[in-house]
């Protein structure tokens, strides 16, 4: 299991923004391939970083990470035994239906936890959505 730390956004001074263009569709994209649909979010919002007295002005308060589990079957043993990159890892775990870090740093996103800036800080989202 691999896991990021991403900083928590201040619950007192996190400020609500729409999801629109580009963001959306990336945000979107992330969220659908999400197979377990047990899992609720919305898209039609998240949340930026601000700053008051009760976050020292950094906006962010506390810290949670971001995981990704996979469980060790056939099919990943034998892609890890050709050396596979990170990308090809998750590829091959996808049956199994299990979140990747691309997705649980977008649920995080979408239910308020953290904001966009500090997931793409820890987690290359371009290379999820390739
Ligand atoms: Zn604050």
């Amino acid at each position: 299991m691999a896991q990021r730390l991403v900083r928590k956004l201040c619950q007192k001074c996190k400020k609500e923004v729409h999801l629109e263009g580009v963001v959306k569709d990336r945000i979107e994209k992330i969220a659908l391939s999400i197979q377990d649909k047990s899992y609720s979010y919305q898209l039609e919002k998240m949340w930026t970083a601000v700053g008051c007295a009760d976050c020292n002005s950094t906006g962010y308060k506390g810290r949670i990470g971001v995981y990704e589990a996979i469980y060790t079957d056939a099919k990943i043993e034998e892609v890890v035994n050709q050396n596979p990159s990170e990308h090809e890892i998750q590829e091959a775990a996808l049956p199994q239906g299990l979140l990747n870090m691309s997705q649980d740093g977008i649920l995080k996103i979408l239910h308020g936890i953290t904001s966009l800036e500090e997931v793409e800080r820890v987690i290359d989202l371009g290379e999820a959505l390739s």
